[in-house]
């Protein structure tokens, strides 16, 4: 297949709205997306990435106005979606358009991508666009267009090129459609900032277990975030003494903040340049560049990744959250 890689909105408009299957970056990741009323072309979306057929699709709007026009959108989802759409928060709504994919749902998992030119796409697609992350099924999404290129050129019918993801994971996922509203998926904005406008938004611990037999949204029940390598975390000191004793393995990946590194022996801190080493600043950088550098390690055919835990500052939340996934998954 010949896959269209432009920035041309208006031709990657006319590919979805003839069937077609586009991948597409927002603020989070990077997207694969159909015509939310077209189920075969969704369905299509479910063979490319091997996806179980039980995970829903996030649908991805312009407007709080198309959301309306497709859900019920209660009071407090208004205020939701007022303060942080355009942005990386997902609701789950109740459905009223039973037309949408996934039919056979009374809900709907609904998002305003941040980037203006992917709402321009979104809306001269006339319809929303239906999309999980751009990723073979339980792998790390992609964060980076290379990465893009490199799995989906030939697969799908086009690639829209504007800016790269700028956060790094995926978004945060509340469900609304029952009351108390809960937690499904932590990400970039956190429960602190949620709890203003849920003060009864409920954080299950046990919702992020993997194989749970009840799973509370259904992608929890599947495996997640994984890259080929093994994800081991370490606290702080762990991470500093096992770097000082096997950095120059190239077996071994690290990627921490530079306090893990400093101490180490000037052999070691020689490595820093490495591909297999990522020194970050932040928490908020370790995210951005967490996805990308899994890929890379698995591109170098590392054996085990070593990443430091997260720090007590803002962005621990969806971190973390997706760093002991990607431990758990080995
Ligand atoms: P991703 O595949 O990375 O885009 O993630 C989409 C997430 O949204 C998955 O965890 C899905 O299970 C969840 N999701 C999508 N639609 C629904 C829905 N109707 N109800 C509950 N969770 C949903
Ligand atoms: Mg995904």
């Amino acid at each position: 297949m010949k896959t269209l890689i432009s920035s041309d909105v208006r031709l990657l408009a006319d590919l979805i709205r003839k069937g077609g299957v586009v991948v597409f970056p927002t603020e989070t990741v990077y997207g694969i997306g159909a015509s939310s009323y077209n189920e075969e072309a969704c369905k299509r979306i479910y063979q490319i990435k091997g996806r179980p057929s039980d995970n829903p699709l996030i649908a991805h709007f312009s407007s709080i106005e198309e959301i309306k026009s497709v859900c019920e959108v209660s009071e407090v989802a208004e205020r939701l979606l007022c303060e942080f759409a355009p942005g990386p928060l997902t609701l789950v709504l109740p459905k009223k358009n039973p037309n949408i994919f996934p039919k056979e749902l009374s809900t709907l998992a609904v998002r305003i991508p941040k980037n203006p030119i992917v709402r321009d796409w979104i809306r001269a697609c006339d319809s929303p666009i239906s999309a999980p992350s751009a990723n073979l099924s339980g792998r790390p999404s992609l964060t980076r267009m290379t990465d893009v290129v490199r799995y989906f050129d030939g697969i799908v019918d086009g690639i829209l090129v504007t800016e790269e993801p700028s956060l790094g994971i995926e978004s945060t996922v509340i469900g609304l459609h029952e009351d108390p509203p809960v937690l499904l998926r932590p990400g970039s904005i956190e429960s602190d900032e949620l709890k203003r406008i849920l003060p009864n938004l409920v954080i299950p611990n046990s919702s992020f277990v993997e194989g749970q037999t009840v799973p509370l949204s259904p992608g929890m029940k599947y495996k997640h975030y994984a890259p080929k390598a093994n994800v081991k975390l370490r606290k702080k000191e762990d991470f500093h003494s096992e770097f000082a004793k096997k950095g120059l393995d190239p077996k071994f990946a690290w990627i921490g903040f530079p306090s893990g590194f400093a101490e180490s022996s000037e052999e070691n801190t020689n490595l820093i340049s490495s591909p297999r080493i990522r020194v970050v600043t932040s928490n908020l950088d370790y995210t951005k560049a967490l996805y990308a550098f899994f890929e890379a390690c698995d591109q170098l055919g590392i054996e085990t990744i070593y990443c430091e835990e997260p720090k007590e500052e803002t962005g621990k939340e969806g971190l973390l959250n997706r760093l002991q996934k990607a431990s758990e998954a080995n």
